[in-house]
């Protein structure tokens, strides 16, 4: 019998200001009908998240692809990941600076590479030698950032407080999702945080820790301050919370609750599994999410049960 598909997405954990808000829940929402659409058509939760995460990077208000933070040099440098929780395949690519849609080189090295991850310009010649179009790093770079650095920088933060706050914008995108014949898989795409060093990889990128599918676990991707959820292995660590039996919500939860206890970090997380079942959770003031399954259809910028 055919499953019944789920796909749920995030564009960012944060403390979103009240009129940035619509703006978000707009791109959730178009992220939703672009890989509903590739689920509504039968087709598999890869491809779905793949559409999910493409719509958000190519929609300025999130901090992935075009749009995203710049860093200490005023560059974009993008990191992201997706994987196939039937096969374990994955595809990433970190500091890459002159690729419109990240996830599109993740999925090609998925799809066609014997490796896992590529970094730089070893990432942008693999998508040009596969025939993605390279981009100019000026073209990911828009006004609102420029100056959004400009006055960070001017602020002169002491060393180390410009990591994470929730205070500023974090728009890191992701998408997990459920297809007809039963399968899961998840992907997370980001510009990392704003004034980073340059070479800097966050967790968005990196197997178990910003993004992790199994048919098995889960399907689940992060987003916050990436050297907590790197440390914890924080995708992974949900995933086999998922495994031992515990549903979606509560392990999405727990995940937030490990990630404050352990490390005071700051987050959010989508999880699916592939009986359907779902949790959201964020322990930053807002995060912006949408869901659909065959019933029902929500978003919003706050999960309220928190
Ligand atoms: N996790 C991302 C990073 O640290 C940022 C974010 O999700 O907002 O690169």
């Amino acid at each position: 019998m055919p499953n019944n598909p789920v796909l749920a997405v995030h564009g960012g954990a944060w403390a979103l200001p009240d009129d940035m808000v619509e703006a978000h829940i707009r791109g959730v929402r178009n992220a939703i009908s672009a890989g509903w659409g590739v689920l509504g058509r039968g087709g598999t939760a890869l491809d779905a998240v793949e559409a999910a995460v493409v719509i958000m990077e190519d929609d300025d208000t999130f901090d992935a692809g075009r749009g995203s933070f710049l860093n200490r040099d005023g560059k974009v440098q993008l990191d992201a990941l997706i994987m196939d929780g039937a096969t374990l395949r994955a595809g990433g690519v970190g500091c890459v600076e002159r690729l419109r849609n990240p996830v599109r080189t993740a999925r090609k090295i998925l799809t066609e590479s014997p490796h896992v991850y590529f970094v730089g310009e070893g990432a942008e010649r693999f998508a040009a030698e596969h025939g993605m179009e390279l981009c100019r790093n000026e073209d990911l770079v828009v006004p609102r950032e420029i100056e959004h650095l400009r006055r960070h920088q001017a602020d002169a933060a002491p060393p180390g407080s410009e990591l994470f706050s929730a205070e500023l914008n974090h728009d890191t995108v992701g998408a997990v999702a459920l297809d007809r014949h039963g399968n899961i898989a998840a992907a997370t795409s980001t510009g990392g945080t704003l004034n980073k060093a340059p070479g800097r990889l966050g967790d968005s990128s990196l197997i178990g820790c910003g993004c992790y599918a199994d048919n098995q676990t889960a399907a689940v991707s992060t987003t916050g301050w990436g050297e907590p959820i790197m440390k914890l292995v924080l995708a992974k660590w949900t995933a086999d919370r998922v495994a031992a039996g515990n549903l979606p919500e509560w392990a999405a939860k727990e995940a937030m609750n490990y990630l404050e206890q352990r490390l005071k970090g700051q987050g959010g997380i989508i999880v699916l599994n592939a009986q359907g079942q779902f949790g959201i959770a964020h322990n930053t003031p807002r995060m912006a999410w949408a869901l659909k399954t065959m019933t029902k259809e929500d978003s919003g910028a706050k999960v309220e049960n928190r």
